[in-house]
């Protein structure tokens, strides 16, 4: 008999059907009347199976008596309407078959409580918890989202590549890529490492952003997006950040910043409304066990405008607050999370896009306003989390983006392909980045980024 998820089990109406199912044991409890209460597990949906075992079963005395917690069973029986309270249906066991033991005092998730920090040592097993399982949903379901909003706006899906040879922001922090014997690498004659004996031929690093690549498809074939793997050597240990994070990166051409925004606002309200259609199980479980008024909060955004203002306004209404910050702002700096999360929290009350920002802190590549100060960039600021979307409109115009980057000291020659975009058919163009996790996060409301991914790699976590 082909197995029946406990998901679609437990939307059957029929009663009395022969079913198979099979899963991990949560808990047993034997009763007196002569059966056990068995509940598993199979990660189809939250919610457990309870499976009545009959003690007359052949390997009641032997086997099923010794179901503890992590063994895994395959049952056929008959699906029935519960008489007990707490489920609506159960499965009346024909035969229960042991596939694997679980030694009951070895098991770590049996049933003592257990932190999220424990259970990162443990990813492996993670995912057999309520709360882990539920993020693997919700991950899953955003996911497909995102393939799905694309999709239906004619997006291409454009697979950029994880090893490069360019720094897209013009700065370090990258993972070095090298087939080099560490001990010994090649020496040049002024001592340098000689990285033309390397397996590139030059140095190489894992991406930071598929930025680069993307514009230059989003230049021939209009609107593209990527949805990958990127890898930053910062040194963050925050809650927002991880070394290795999926981004999603949109680029559009024949776009502005103002269309940028308003692709990001839509795209983020699909989101919201598809993890709502799709995980309310999950959703009612974070609500009431992770982050109270979640359900509530991502009802409201799924429908409400976005607020919008300016960098120079959003200082103001900063330095305006009377409110004491770790640093105090002013016009210039780079928001910390605590200015971007007062914004979207007190001040907005909800996500808000900054735009023009100074163009000393931003990327090269961001288009140059006309005051000759900011930048066309934007960052989609949400409560909680901060900054989810970092993107712009991009510099179009090559003298300008030349200048730009001679300014910042970058060599010209090293990003021919990029300018060759300016200088063969340049058109105004625009894109953002949305880092996935950080969206997992807020969607979830698992407070540490290292939560939501199943093998978080962070500064000495890997
Ligand atoms: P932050 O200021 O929060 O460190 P950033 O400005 O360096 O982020 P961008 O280069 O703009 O980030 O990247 C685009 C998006 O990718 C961000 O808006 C964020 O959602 C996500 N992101 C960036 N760095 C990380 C990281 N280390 N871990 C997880 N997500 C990240
Ligand atoms: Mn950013």
């Amino acid at each position: 008999m082909k197995r029946t998820k406990i998901g679609e089990l437990l939307a059957d109406e029929r009663r009395g059907v022969q079913m198979k199912v099979a899963g991990w044991v949560r808990t047993r409890r034997d009763s007196k009347g002569g059966f056990s209460f068995v509940e598993i597990n199979d990660g189809s949906c939250l919610a457990n199976l309870q499976v009545i075992a009959p003690a007359a079963l052949p390997n009641y005395e032997a086997e099923i008596l010794k179901l503890h917690p992590g063994a895994s069973v395959a049952v056929e029986g008959t699906l029935e309407a519960s008489l007990g309270g707490g489920q609506a249906v159960e499965v009346k066991a024909q035969k229960v078959k042991v596939l694997g033991f679980s030694p009951p005092v070895e098991y770590p998730l049996g049933k003592q409580k257990i932190n999220f920090d424990r259970l990162r040592e443990l990813p492996h097993l993670r995912a057999r918890t309520n709360s882990f399982g539920a993020v693997a949903r919700v991950r899953n379901t955003l996911a497909q989202g995102v393939h799905q909003f694309f999709h239906d706006r004619g997006f291409l899906y454009v697979h950029t590549p994880i090893i490069t040879s360019s720094d897209c922001e013009g700065a370090g922090e990258m993972f070095q890529v090298t087939t080099l014997d560490p001990e010994a690498p090649p020496r040049s004659k002024d001592g340098r490492v000689d990285y033309t004996q390397d397996f590139f031929g030059r140095r190489a690093s894992l991406t930071v952003s598929g930025q680069l690549e993307g514009e230059a498809y989003a230049c021939a074939l209009g609107d593209i997006y990527t949805f990958g793997p990127t890898f930053r050597a910062e040194n963050s240990n925050t809650r927002r950040h991880l070394s290795e994070f999926w981004m999603i990166e949109p680029e559009m051409a024949f776009a502005d910043l103002n269309e940028d925004a308003e692709l990001a606002e839509d795209f983020l309200r699909h989101l919201f409304k598809v993890v709502l259609e799709q995980c309310g199980e999950d959703l009612r479980f974070f609500d009431q066990r992770i982050q109270p008024g979640l359900l509530a909060r991502l009802e409201r955004l799924a429908e409400a405008p976005f607020g919008r203002v300016t960098y120079t306004e959003a200082v103001q209404s900063l330095e305006a607050s009377g409110q004491t910050f770790e640093f105090a702002p002013f016009w210039g700096m780079d928001m910390q999370s605590e200015h971007e999360r007062y914004l979207a929290e007190e001040v907005f009350k909800g996500p808000v896009v900054v735009t023009d920002y100074p163009e000393a802190i931003k990327a090269f590549y961001m288009r140059r306003n006309a005051d000759g100060k900011t930048v066309a960039a934007m960052d989609v600021l949400l409560p909680e989390v901060g900054e989810i979307i970092g993107g712009s409109q991009r510099e179009e115009r090559l003298e300008v983006l030349e200048a730009a980057m001679r300014k910042g000291g970058m060599n010209l020659e090293e990003y021919g392909p990029y300018l060759d975009l300016r200088r063969y058919g340049s058109v105004p163009h625009a894109g953002f980045g949305l880092g996935f996790e950080r969206l997992v996060q807020f969607c979830t409301g698992m407070r540490n980024i290292r939560d939501v991914i199943p093998y978080p790699r962070a500064p000495r976590m890997c």
